[in-house]
C-alpha cells in the first residue's frame, strides 16, 4: 500500500479508497457513513490527494510531498472544493450547495478529477439534498462527489441510492493509541488512556490529546452527569450552565483538529469557559451537541456498567462511580433515555431551542434513590 495514506483502522473503507485511486476510475458519487470523528474527513482527504496526486505510478498515490498533495494538505488546491455547515442552524444551506453544483461544471484547472467533500452531510436541508440529486445521478466529466455523514437516516433514500456507500467503524484503541505517541501528543500510557476514552474516534483521542484540560474537563463533566441520578429537579435544572460551559470547551478543543472541519469563519472563537448561556446561538447550539454526545457515552457506559460489564467502560478511574450509579438505575428508563438522547440531537442540529432541549435531558435523565 502507497505510504500517503493517513486513514487510521478501517481496512474495509481504506481498500475501497485505495481501489478508487489505484484505477484512476473513481464513483462520480461517494458517501462516507460512520459515527461521529472516526475518521471520515481523513478518509475523504486520502481519496482527494491520492485522485490529484502527481506521482506517475497510481500505485504510488498519494505520495504527501508534490505540489497537489502539499496544496490538498494546506486546504487550497483549485481542484478541491469543501463545503462545511455554517451559521446558527449549523446547516449547509441550499446557496453554498448551488454554488459547489456550479464550481464542479467547470473543467478541472490542475488535475485530472475536481472534487467536491461535503462534510456533515447529514446537515443537507432536503432542499439542499433535492438541489444535489441531478448531479449526483449524473455528475460531469471529472467530478466526484464526497459526502461525509454521522447519520445516514438524514438523508433523502434518492441521495443515498445515486451514491456508492463505504461504511466506517469504531478503530480499535491500540491503533489510536499509537497514532498519538506517533505525532509526539501522548507517551504510552497516557495515549492507552485517551484511546480508551476516545471509544474508537481517533478524532475525540486527537482533540483530547491536543487540550489537555480536555480529559479534565470531560472526567468533570460526565461525574456530574453521575452525581445527578442521584439529584432532584431543582438541583438538575441548575446543573445546566455549568455542564454547557464544560461542552463549549470540548467543543473548543474538537475545532482545533483535522477531523474537525476548519472553524466558523463567520465567528469568532469563544473566549471565556463559563459564558455558555450567553454565548451566541450558534456556540449555544454546538455546545448543547457535544453534551449530548458527550452524554450518550455516559449513558451508554452506565448501561453497560449496570449489565455488569466493568471491562467495557470508558472511563476506567470513574468505574466506581459508574457502579454506584448503575446500582440504583431501571434499564428499561436507561434504553429510553439513550433514544431520547438520539431524539433530540437531531432536533437540536435541526432547529429545537438548545437550552430547552437540554433542560429535558436533565429532567429525564434516570434516577437513583438517594443514599446516605
Ligand atoms: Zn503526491
Amino acid at each position: 500500500m502507497a505510504a500517503g495514506f493517513r486513514t487510521r483502522g478501517q481496512p474495509a473503507a481504506l481498500a475501497a479508497i485505495t481501489r478508487a485511486v489505484a484505477s484512476e476510475r473513481p464513483p462520480g458519487a461517494l458517501l462516507l457513513a460512520g459515527p461521529a470523528r472516526v475518521g471520515k474527513t481523513a478518509l475523504a482527504l486520502d481519496l482527494c490527494a491520492g485522485l490529484l496526486c502527481l506521482a506517475d505510478d497510481p500505485a504510488r498515490r498519494p505520495c504527501r510531498a508534490c505540489a497537489a498533495c502539499r496544496k490538498v494538505d494546506h486546504d487550497n488546491h483549485p481542484d478541491l472544493h469543501r463545503l462545511a455547515p455554517s451559521g446558527a442552524g449549523l446547516q449547509v444551506s441550499i446557496g453554498q450547495v448551488r454554488s459547489l453544483i456550479g464550481e464542479l461544471a467547470l473543467l478541472p484547472m490542475e488535475g485530472r478529477f475536481r472534487i467536491a467533500v461535503v462534510e456533515a452531510a447529514h446537515r443537507l436541508n432536503p432542499d439542499a439534498q433535492n438541489a444535489l440529486l441531478k448531479t449526483l445521478e449524473e455528475p460531469p466529466a471529472g467530478a466526484v462527489i464526497v459526502l461525509c455523514a454521522d447519520d445516514e437516516a438524514a438523508l433523502l433514500d434518492t441521495v443515498r441510492s445515486r451514491c456508492t456507500r463505504v461504511r466506517l467503524g469504531p478503530v480499535d484503541p491500540q491503533v489510536i493509541a499509537e497514532l498519538l505517541v506517533e505525532r509526539g501528543l501522548a507517551d504510552a500510557p497516557r495515549a492507552a488512556r485517551l484511546a480508551r476514552a476516545a471509544g474508537g474516534r481517533p478524532g475525540v483521542a486527537l482533540a483530547l490529546a491536543a487540550a489537555p484540560e480536555a480529559l479534565v474537563v470531560r472526567g468533570r463533566l460526565t461525574r456530574t452527569l453521575l452525581d445527578l441520578t442521584a439529584a432532584d429537579r431543582r438541583e438538575r435544572l441548575a446543573a445546566a450552565p455549568a455542564l454547557l460551559a464544560d461542552a463549549l470547551v470540548l467543543t473548543d478543543a474538537a475545532r482545533e483538529t483535522p477531523d474537525a472541519g476548519p472553524p466558523d469563519a463567520a465567528e469568532p472563537a469563544p473566549t471565556s469557559d463559563d459564558a455558555a448561556r450567553g454565548a451566541s446561538p450558534s456556540e449555544r447550539r454546538r455546545a448543547a451537541l457535544a453534551l449530548i454526545a458527550a452524554w450518550r457515552d455516559v449513558a451508554r457506559d452506565l448501561a453497560v456498567a449496570a449489565a455488569g460489564g466493568r471491562g467495557e467502560v470508558r472511563e476506567l478511574e470513574l468505574l466506581e462511580e459508574y457502579e454506584r450509579a448503575a446500582a440504583g438505575i431501571d434499564s428499561a428508563a436507561s434504553a429510553a433515555f439513550l433514544s431520547r438522547l438520539d431524539g433530540l440531537s437531531a432536533a437540536v442540529e435541526a432547529y429545537a431551542n438548545p437550552d430547552l432541549a437540554v433542560d429535558v435531558l436533565l429532567l429525564t435523565w434516570p434516577r437513583t434513590p438517594r443514599t446516605a
